[in-house]
């Protein structure tokens, strides 16, 4: 079946979130991690694992075994996982000063 064409619903342009991550910048703080697991354990335990599906950059990954890596190198500071984990398992801070990602517009 042709897909068919939906009329535009305003006259915004078109933003494509991988043009948008291009135009950050990370100032990545490796000896202060902002994020972590709390209980790995309790990530074995979490059939779901909605953090791998609602980060945005998808930053959270499944490794054998049913626990969590988090590539906090990647995060761009949304505070969406700190809120969705339906465990709280998440230890989640801002990144000490003149680290973590710059938003060039922003
Ligand atoms: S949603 Fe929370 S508890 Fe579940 S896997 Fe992700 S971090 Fe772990
Ligand atoms: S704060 Fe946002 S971007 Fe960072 S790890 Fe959590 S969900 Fe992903």
């Amino acid at each position: 079946m042709t897909p068919t064409k939906t009329a535009p619903q305003n006259d915004l342009p078109e933003v494509y979130i991988d043009d948008i991550l291009m135009t950050l910048k990370y100032f990545t703080d490796e000896h202060e991690v902002h994020l972590k697991i709390i209980d790995p354990q309790v990530c074995m335990n979490c059939e779901s694992k909605p953090c791998v599906q609602f980060c945005p950059v998808g930053a959270y990954r499944t490794q054998d075994g049913g626990t969590v890596q988090i590539a906090f190198q990647s995060c761009v500071e949304c505070g969406t996982c700190r809120v969705l984990c339906p465990n709280s398992n998440i230890s989640w801070k801002l990144p000490r000063g003149g680290y973590g990602v710059a938003y060039k517009f922003g």
